[in-house]
């Protein structure tokens, strides 16, 4: 059985394999997720925790305060700094995976964006994408 979706950090040192089919992507424009990417926030991919497994190295893990008042986890690579995933402590079943840090984007897209109240005023939000001020509920799956 191959893996649909391979990836890593920066140097190399952090490995991982995703089982399961990515196409949509949510981004994040939180205070938190700026000052962790140096950048306008992050890109994810929502990955049911069974679903990832490390293949290489293992993570660093930085605990934070989220915008919306939940604890997450943010696991980065301790050698590289490369932001690979985060994870609420109260929802250990899934995690929001960088997708930045993915080996292959192909057929992914960005289909909503939140915390866009926070958003950076020259980040980029597609209009056609949905859009919320802040932390939507969780959606149904
Ligand atoms: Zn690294
Ligand atoms: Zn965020």
């Amino acid at each position: 059985m191959s893996d649909p979706h391979t990836g890593g950090c920066l140097c190399g040192a952090i490995r991982y394999a995703v089982s399961q089919p990515l196409a949509e992507l949510r981004a994040c424009h939180c205070l938190n997720c700026q000052r962790a990417s140096g950048a306008g926030g992050s890109v994810n991919a929502t990955v049911q925790s069974a679903s990832f497994r490390l293949t290489q190295g293992s993570p660093k893990r930085y605990e934070a305060l989220a915008d919306s008042g939940r604890t997450l986890y943010r696991y980065f690579c301790g050698d590289c700094g490369s932001p690979i995933y985060s994870q609420r402590a109260s929802a250990p079943d899934w995690l929001s995976l960088r997708a930045g840090t993915l080996d292959d984007s192909s057929g992914m897209k960005i289909t909503a964006h939140i915390w866009t109240k926070r958003a950076r005023p020259w980040s980029h939000i597609d209009p056609s994408a949905t859009q919320h001020p802040g932390q939507p509920d969780a959606p149904a799956r």
